[in-house]
């Protein structure tokens, strides 16, 4: 503990610039993806529509982004990697409505300070360039160059003099993957600008520029996303909102695929992703997401770009406008398609009625539809009645050693197993049971994972962090019977599934863990009891599953054993109906 004597600090004095610019630095550079992204900030504020982004090793040793912009004036060359200088920002009241993406004047001089960077630069109709290099944030060399107009700048080395920094970085497939990411959320946001994104010497996507939304979509996510996106627009006087949701069918385990764009600025905000899930409220299960790409358009005085180091979150004068802009947009876009499905529908029926019409001998062989109004509601069971006795199975062939006196009476609501056992009505959950027992043989390490061979491999598409993160638990997945390998960079190949796992289910089981993966600062132990919690939860019979008589029995005996009694998340897995309650319930007692 401190005492008044021991706690003095050292003079104070101002600091160095070149640590200024490291402590900066941290700020604003955490990665190479944060250098890649304020490059391309930089070269879409140049007003290029070309841009060419080249990453090496995960961006770790070379990330070139090269421009058809404005260029740098030979004059400003230097001054453009001093702190806080910009070109786009004049005075305060500008902060007030900034219609540029960089405004802080930091990114150039805070990258510098832990790379070797080279920069080529010329001017439009400048009858030469410059080319500048700098080591550590200190020039090396500057001189007149022959260049095309615009913008080269290469960053080799990052953090090389920053050995703390370096010990952060994960491996450069990682890396790589959180590039790719960003270099997909600026060419999403600019369907005006053709993006090149080239990594270890592979385009990986290559944008049209053409400005259309649709066709930006398919060259950076690809078909089966254009194919299942349905226009979302709204408007009012102080904010309009443009793009595409995705249609329930195709919702996915994880949120990857959302993305907002506000003034062409891509943004994470809580605000936009709950106005969207709002939307699909009635629409998708629990642990399903929407997908979108949204562009949110604003007066710039509405914003608020100044409250992160990175600018990646923002502030809006009112939330509420936001919030029903996107809510809106996505629900109008939802009830379209019901709209449409239902046409179909009709156009379907009325369709065939024509055939059947014109057609004697089609009609024949068309049959009524099998289930009409009329017909189904026959077939729902009558109520419950005393007698003749509600549910009756065929005696069971198998004998249950444990609980001789056990009677499994039937099932309730496709969920609850009805036993009798001594004196006493039992319901057993048969999810919550089953779970219970898959858990427990994964937790004690009884767990042998029987894995089932895919013919065809699931292809799945986490998206580039996921599917990085996935990579890298290979071990941990392939001990509970899963094999990944990698399919470019957004989506991996599944091989093997546990075999308690169904097929459909790979990739929300999958998503599953990689949130768990995400979360830090959980013992290991407790992450792992969570994954074999998914696991058993996924593996377990399902609600309103029709079950067989032997699984059914061989259930409730392992729960009247006294082998199991709570789910994995400490629900009760069975409920007991003594028969003195029945009795007291009819008077009997
Ligand atoms: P900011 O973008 O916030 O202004 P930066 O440090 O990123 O700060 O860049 C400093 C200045 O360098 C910019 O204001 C701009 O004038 C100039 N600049 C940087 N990159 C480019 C580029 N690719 N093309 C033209 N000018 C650039
Ligand atoms: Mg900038």
């Amino acid at each position: 503990m401190f005492t008044d004597r021991d706690f003095r600090l050292s003079k104070i004095l101002e600091l160095e610039q070149h640590v200024a610019d490291l402590i900066a630095a941290g700020e604003v550079v955490q990665r190479p993806a944060s250098a890649v992204k304020e490059l391309i900030e930089n070269s879409i504020d140049s007003g290029a529509d070309i841009i060419t982004v080249e990453i090496s090793s995960g961006g770790m040793t070379y990330i070139r982004v090269t421009d058809n912009g404005c260029g740098i004036a030979a004059i400003d060359v230097k001054t453009a990697f001093f702190r806080h200088a910009t070109s786009k920002l004049k005075d305060a009241q500008g902060l007030e409505a900034i219609g540029t993406l960089g405004f802080r004047g930091e990114a150039l001089a805070a990258i510098a300070a832990v790379s070797r960077i080279e920069l080529l630069t010329r001017e439009q109709n400048a009858s030469e360039g410059t080319s500048l290099t700098l080591e550590a944030g200190e020039v090396i060399d500057m001189s007149p160059a022959g260049c095309p107009e615009g913008t080269t700048i290469i960053v080799r080395d990052l953090f090389f003099n920053t050995p703390a920094r370096l010990k952060f970085m994960k491996t450069d497939r990682s890396e790589g993957s959180a590039v790719a990411s960003v270099v997909l959320r600026c060419a999403l946001s600019r369907p005006d600008i053709s993006i090149r994104f080239i990594k270890d010497g592979k385009t990986e996507y290559h944008t049209p520029g053409d400005s259309r939304i649709d066709s930006c979509i398919y060259s950076l996510l690809g078909r089966e996303f254009e194919a299942d996106f349905l226009l979302a627009e709204s408007s009012d006087e102080a904010i309009s909102v443009k793009g595409f949701v995705s249609s329930p069918s195709a919702a996915r385990g994880n949120r990857s695929y959302q993305f907002f764009f506000v003034n062409d600025r891509t943004i994470r905000s809580l605000l936009l992703q709950s106005a969207l899930e709002q939307a699909y409220r009635n629409t998708l299960p629990h642990g399903r997401f929407p997908s979108c790409v949204l562009y949110i358009t604003t007066k710039l005085s509405d914003v608020d770009v100044n409250v992160h180091p990175a600018k990646t979150e923002v502030k809006f004068v009112s939330d509420k406008q936001v919030f029903d802009g996107v809510y809106y947009a996505a629900l109008g876009a939802l009830d379209k398609l019901q709209i449409t499905k239902h046409k179909t529908q009709i156009i379907d029926i009325e369709h065939r009625s024509e055939i059947i019409a014109q057609d004697p001998a089609y009609r024949s062989k068309v049959s009524e539809p099998s289930i009409s109004y009329k017909t189904y509601d026959k077939q729902i069971p009558p109520p419950i009645s005393f007698d003749p006795p509600p549910i009756s199975f065929d005696p069971s062939p198998f004998s249950l050693p444990a609980s001789p006196s056990l009677r499994v009476l039937g099932e309730a609501l496709n969920l609850y197993i009805i036993v009798e056992y001594q004196n006493s009505v039992w319901f057993i959950d048969k999810h919550a049971a089953h779970e219970r027992i898959h858990f427990n043989a994964l937790k004690n390490n009884n767990y042998e994972p029987m894995s089932e061979t895919l013919l065809i491999p699931v292809i799945c598409r986490p998206g580039y962090e996921d599917a990085s993160l996935l990579l890298e638990n290979e071990s941990l997945l392939e001990n509970l019977g899963f094999s990944v390998e990698s399919f470019g960079d957004d989506s991996i190949a599944v091989r093997h599934i546990p075999a308690e796992i169904d097929i459909n289910d790979t990739e929300s089981v999958l998503s599953d863990i990689c949130n768990l993966l995400r979360l830090r600062g959980i013992a290991e132990t407790t992450q792992r009891d969570n994954i074999y919690k998914t696991i058993a939860c996924k593996a377990a019979i399902k609600a309103g599953c029709t079950t067989g008589i032997q699984e059914l029995e061989e259930l409730a005996s392992r729960v009247l054993s006294g082998e199991i009694s709570r789910c994995p998340h400490g629900r009760p897995v069975a409920f007991e109906l003594t028969g003195a309650t029945l009795d007291k319930g009819f008077g009997r007692s």
